[in-house]
């Protein structure tokens, strides 16, 4: 085996197949390894035009004898155990000036033990997250790096040719330290989770409560995407809303089950954001909710002992809707990137916010043309929270009213709309200069004295109750 390629890619599933694809295209030559021998053959033969540029390799030991010195290796296996144990592998294979790249959807705290452990020699390690699905993968995905700037830098020319472009900008960007790029990705399925949420919550409020059919759904969608919604999950919710089943003839939203999946990475998002203290209710509540939707034997008892919730109502029109659906994108988006910033500090990152939302604005789930104002407003104050930029503050205002009639219609008709209604709480928090955490501050004082502050500025930091507690 002659050593002529210059990366490598272990794990020829869903996107390291497209991924590799994707990297022979842009001139690459590439090794290939994959566990089971006979996908790694199946690739190569399917690879057409390209599989002169892919090398299938039987073994690892023939995987690193194929790629040129110093070697950089591509991981594209399932997150966890898999990593560990390929990297456990390929060590004793490898000098510690080659390179590991995680590119799958690795838990940032994975990333950062294990860019300790190549700390202290060994291979090098980068923990890049990979966004777009398989067609992302295939023709430019987002791609957010964590590890040694030096590492990035080395693997930047491929990671930039294979990147998502946007007006001629790849949307590949280092994003700090060790975990820092998968803690991003994370964020990013974070946002992505309540993104999908508000959109399944509108079109809830549509079909329960104004009685449409999908296919006029399909089009208020697609007027949507138009405007400022623009984005790649209203696009592809117009299309699923338009489709139609082939076996029952019936459209094929009204054939799938209301059950929904996932892998984990909304949770650790939302997990996080409990560590450092950051709010990020639009995100919990989409967590929740798909929590909840895997519930549906008990659903079904709710709906069998209460009666059916959802109502039809006439108290919501669709250009409230729009409104509704264009303040809570901003509110969700702009407590994603209050994480980010909150994680920056936390572990000392750079944390470069207006470079991610640049990087968000191709390849990714949630692309979208609203991305574009925000790196603008992040450009401008990176610290300041999205929400009160101007220009988003300005769509607040006019939005945040329909948000409000939406929820309340929603909630008067039983149409359950978390993401919506916690993205309002969150809003009417940030802008109630004197809250009521008076009263859990006299609570606390009160059965376990742990003292307050006083409006009047005065020492005295307990209340008369003093000697009342438990
Ligand atoms: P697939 O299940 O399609 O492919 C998994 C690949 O990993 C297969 O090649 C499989 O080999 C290999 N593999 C599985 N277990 C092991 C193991 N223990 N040791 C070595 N190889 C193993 O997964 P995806 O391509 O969808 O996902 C890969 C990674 O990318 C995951 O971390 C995922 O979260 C992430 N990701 C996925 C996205 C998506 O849209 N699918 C988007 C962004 C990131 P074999 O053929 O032998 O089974």
């Amino acid at each position: 085996m002659t050593n002529t390629a210059q990366i490598g890619l272990i794990g020829l599933g869903t996107m390291g197949a497209m991924l590799a694809l994707n990297i022979a295209e842009k001139g690459f030559p590439i090794a290939v390894w994959n566990r089971t021998t006979a996908v790694t053959h199946g690739f190569k033969a399917e690879a057409g035009a390209l599989a002169p540029m892919i090398t299938a390799t039987e073994s690892l030991a023939e995987l690193v004898a194929a790629i040129t010195p110093p070697r950089a290796i591509v991981l594209m296996v399932p997150a966890g155990q898999a990593v560990d144990d390929m990297i456990a592998d390929l060590t004793p294979l490898l000098s510690a000036q080659d390179l590991i790249i995680d590119a799958g959807n690795a838990l940032f705290h994975d990333t950062n033990r294990r860019a300790a452990a190549a700390a202290k020699g060994g291979p090098r390690f980068l923990g890049i997250g990979v966004s777009g699905g398989e067609e992302g993968a295939r023709h430019g995905p987002a791609i957010m790096g964590g590890g040694d700037k030096a590492d990035w830098d080395r693997v930047a020319p491929v990671l930039n040719a294979i990147a998502a472009q946007y007006k001629g900008e790849p949307c590949a960007e280092y994003m700090g330290p060790a975990g820092a790029g998968h803690f991003v990705k994370a964020v990013h399925n974070g946002i992505e989770y309540a993104d999908m949420q508000m959109i399944a919550e509108v079109y809830g409020v549509m079909r329960d409560g104004l009685g449409m059919q999908a296919a006029e759904i399909a089009t208020v969608l697609r007027g949507w995407n138009a405007g400022v919604l623009q984005s790649y999950l209203i696009e592809i919710s117009a299309e699923v809303a338009a489709a139609t089943d082939s076996h029952s003839g019936k459209p094929m939203l009204d054939m799938i089950l209301d059950r929904a999946g996932q892998k984990g990475t909304g949770r650790w998002t939302v997990i996080e954001a409990q560590h450092l203290a950051a709010t990020i209710p639009a995100i919990e509540a989409a967590v929740m909710a798909r929590n909840l939707s895997s519930r549906l034997e008990e659903r079904l008892a709710g709906e069998a002992l209460f009666g059916a919730a959802p109502q039809p109502t006439t108290s919501v029109t669709l250009a409230q809707l729009e409104q509704a659906m264009i303040a809570g994108k901003i509110l969700c988006y702009a407590q994603g990137f209050a994480l980010i910033s909150a994680a920056a500090k936390a572990f000392d990152w750079p944390m470069p916010l207006p470079d991610i939302a640049r990087v968000w604005r191709e390849g990714c789930i949630i692309r979208s043309s609203m991305l574009n104002d925000m790196a603008t407003a992040l450009s401008d104050d990176a610290a300041r929270n999205l929400m009160f930029a101007p220009f988003f503050a300005d769509h607040l205002k006019a939005s945040h009213g329909d948000l409000r009639a939406v929820v309340a219609a929603a909630a008067l008709a039983g149409l359950p709309v978390p993401a919506l209604a916690s993205g309002l709480a969150w809003f009417d928090m940030m802008r109630t200069g004197r809250s009521t955490a008076n009263m859990i501050q006299a609570q606390r004082d009160f059965f376990g004295a742990h003292g307050f502050e006083r409006v009047d500025g005065l020492a005295d930091k307990h209340g008369p109750w003093a000697g009342h507690g438990l």
